[in-house]
């Protein structure tokens, strides 16, 4: 099927008390094992592109990727800018093709977050597809900090830019290697007690699978992103591809290695956020 919006996936979750996961991608052999684990599981799944992502491939390559992996697959697929930081890049994604736009004012003073971030939805919105903002501040393991959302503020943030969804911080981390954090329950339930709008969590790799598929189930939360956790698999099976035969020198040969194990990992995220 054609690509679909961030709004046609999180509305039926936010309805149906399940979540779909935002893949992050970094090339042509992730994004494929990524709908090929979708298909599998009969699940809606967001790929998306971030800066590294971004920096490695041109915005226009990734939007046809995309749009090709969604042509051929029988389940949803939507193609997300993760992370976008100015107007132009937003507006260059939307002229690739992508369905979703996040758009990052979380460094930025709350109004001026609140008002480009508007600027963003609108642009989205007018082309009829969807924006993502972030409120409070998701830090980095081993970089900044967070800045944990303020119930309140969200409310007005959701309200003001009339956002698909929100990007909250309530405990995640991004790139963090284990999952032995967790997520503030208890700010989570603040959060959706004064709006009624899908949430996300990015750095969903740190949060112990348990919560991922409670608070997949029983809460607002409608998105994780995934991006770690696949990427050490990936790495991984890398690994193993190159050092298990020395004579061995085509890279098509060696990347085929990495692809059931990377569908495997992707399956069993997947399944974490699927209804009870
Ligand atoms: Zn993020």
């Amino acid at each position: 099927m054609s690509l679909v919006t961030l709004s046609d996936v999180l509305q039926p979750a936010l309805s149906g008390g399940y979540a779909v996961a935002g893949l992050v991608a970094l090339g042509w052999e992730d994004m494929r094992a990524y709908v090929a684990a979708a298909e599998a599981e009969n699940v809606p799944v967001i790929l998306q592109a971030g800066p590294a992502c971004r920096a490695h491939t041109p915005l226009p390559v990734l939007g046809k990727m995309f749009q090709h992996l969604a042509e051929a697959a029988p389940v949803p697929v939507v193609a997300h800018l993760d992370h976008g930081y100015t107007l132009d890049e937003c507006r260059m994604a939307l002229d690739c093709g992508f369905t979703s736009l996040m758009y990052d004012g979380s460094r930025k003073p709350l109004n001026q977050n609140i008002d480009e971030t508007a600027q963003i939805a609108e642009l989205a919105h007018a082309y009829g597809i969807s924006c993502e903002g972030e409120i409070g501040f998701v830090g980095y393991s081993g970089g900044e900090s967070s800045a944990g959302t303020d119930p309140q503020d969200a409310a007005r943030f959701a309200q003001e830019t009339g956002v698909d969804a929100v990007a909250v911080s309530v405990g995640n981390v991004h790139l963090q290697q284990n999952r032995e954090g967790g997520l503030d329950e208890a700010r989570i339930r603040a959060i959706e007690a004064l709006s009624d709008i899908p949430l996300v969590i990015h750095g969903g790799s740190g949060v112990p699978d348990a919560q991922r598929t409670a608070l997949a189930r029983e809460s607002a939360i409608c998105k994780f992103n995934i991006g770690t956790e696949l990427r050490m698999v990936f790495g991984t099976a890398l690994r193993e591809a190159v050092n298990s035969d020395p004579d061995r020198f085509d890279r098509v040969q060696i990347l085929k290695d990495t692809h059931d194990p990377l569908v495997h990992a992707a399956r069993r995220v997947l399944r974490g956020l699927k209804p009870a």
